[in-house]
């Protein structure tokens, strides 16, 4: 075989992507043998999106086009190498929800940083997909709609991201309408509960750090505290008094997964399990809930978050290809120094999983 410049981009790309990833002992050539192909059919994205460089793909897929991708086996192999070497960020939020930035602000960032495939996924609210579509397009992103639904399941909330999804559609603006009933009333309970350990007028204050009158959340009473001075950081916050368990925990009933994923396929989207490295099941629970998802239709898990860490990337690459779920990859960016990692910073997902944006 000869060995060309271009194949050794490839190799040079697949060995980033598993330094998170399941590489093992054999080299980089068996790990090309190894990748996951996605389903046949062309791939249609194209790997320099409206003419926006790609950072992390080597120079001959930066600027690839279907006219020059190559043909048969090798043109396989390249299609995934695309699909990985996408900056996609696939999950986010705003104002509308509980981030600190507008729609177009978010969109802003996502292309300074470089992202290519970009969805603001704000909870269980679509009122910022129309500002969110107009700033990608505006910056040469590809926009992919989404949202993310608070979900009840076992006791516990799990999120359920929307890939894709028709923001228009009757269904999922009635169910989200319907899971947001209730944000205002737990608020009034938050503050309530937070009064009886002596922190006085949190639900007053919480109110003006919202950006959506429908959509109050943790999080604002969290920046609240913080600005307080009775925590340093917002995750403090969570652990000293908003966690479950915590004195400034109220219990929330959300949508049933069966509703979320529903709606998510009604509106023509792809259910994603979010963050799933974040909740505290049993192992008996943690199947069950990937086995109820998988037969409610669900399509994809994250695998790369701004929740995870690296041993978890390696564990849902793993759980991806147990349940044939495709893998999505996303910040999870609330605001700038907010969280662990900024918008479109992540590593790549691991060789080993199919990108839920591989046909897009
Ligand atoms: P809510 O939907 O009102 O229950 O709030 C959930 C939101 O709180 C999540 O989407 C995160 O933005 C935030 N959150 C939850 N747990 C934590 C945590 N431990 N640290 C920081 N933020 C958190
Ligand atoms: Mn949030
Ligand atoms: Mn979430
Ligand atoms: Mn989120």
């Amino acid at each position: 075989m000869v060995v060309t410049a271009g194949m050794v981009a490839v190799v040079a790309v697949v060995a980033s992507v598993d330094m998170v990833g399941t590489a093992g002992t054999d080299g980089p050539w068996k790990m090309v043998q190894n990748l996951t192909i996605p389903r046949a059919g062309p791939f249609s994205g194209d790997a320099s999106v409206a003419g926006r460089a790609l950072p992390w793909a080597p120079d001959h897929l930066r600027h690839a086009t279907g006219a020059t991708q190559a043909k048969g086996d090798r043109s396989r192999m390249s299609l995934m190498q695309n699909a990985h070497a996408i900056n996609a960020d696939l999950h986010c939020h705003s104002t509308v929800s509980d981030g600190t930035l507008s729609p177009r602000a978010v969109a802003e960032l996502a292309r300074d940083a470089g992202v290519a495939y970009w969805a603001l996924t704000d909870h269980d609210e679509v009122g910022g997909q129309a500002a969110a579509r107009a700033a990608a397009e505006e910056f040469g992103m590809r926009y992919v709609p989404g949202v993310e639904i608070s979900v009840t399941w076992a006791g516990q909330t799990v999120h359920i991201v929307g890939l894709q999804i028709d923001p228009f559609c009757p269904d999922l603006i009635d169910g989200l309408t319907n899971t947001r009933t209730g944000r205002a009333r737990r608020a009034r309970d938050i503050g309530e509960a937070l009064a009886k350990v002596g922190i006085e007028g949190a639900y007053a204050g919480a109110l003006k750090y919202v950006g959506n009158p429908d959509l109050i959340s943790r999080t604002h009473f969290a920046r609240w505290l913080v600005d307080q001075g009775h925590c340093a950081t917002i995750g403090d916050v969570f652990s000293e008094y908003l966690s479950e368990g915590r004195p400034g925990f109220v219990g929330h009933r959300w949508a049933s997964l069966a509703e979320a994923v529903g709606w998510i396929r009604t509106a023509s989207g792809i259910a994603v399990m979010a963050h799933p490295g974040r909740y505290h099941y049993t192992d008996t629970q943690h199947d069950a809930l990937f086995d109820e998802f998988k037969s409610l239709g669900g399509g994809a898990v994250e695998v790369v978050t701004g929740s995870h860490t690296p041993d978890q990337y390696r564990r849902y690459a793993e759980v991806a290809r147990h349940y044939g779920l495709l893998a999505s990859r996303g910040s999870d960016f609330h605001g700038p120094g907010e969280g662990r990692v900024e918008l479109g910073t992540l590593p790549p997902l691991p060789s080993t999983v199919t990108p839920v944006w591989h046909d897009w």
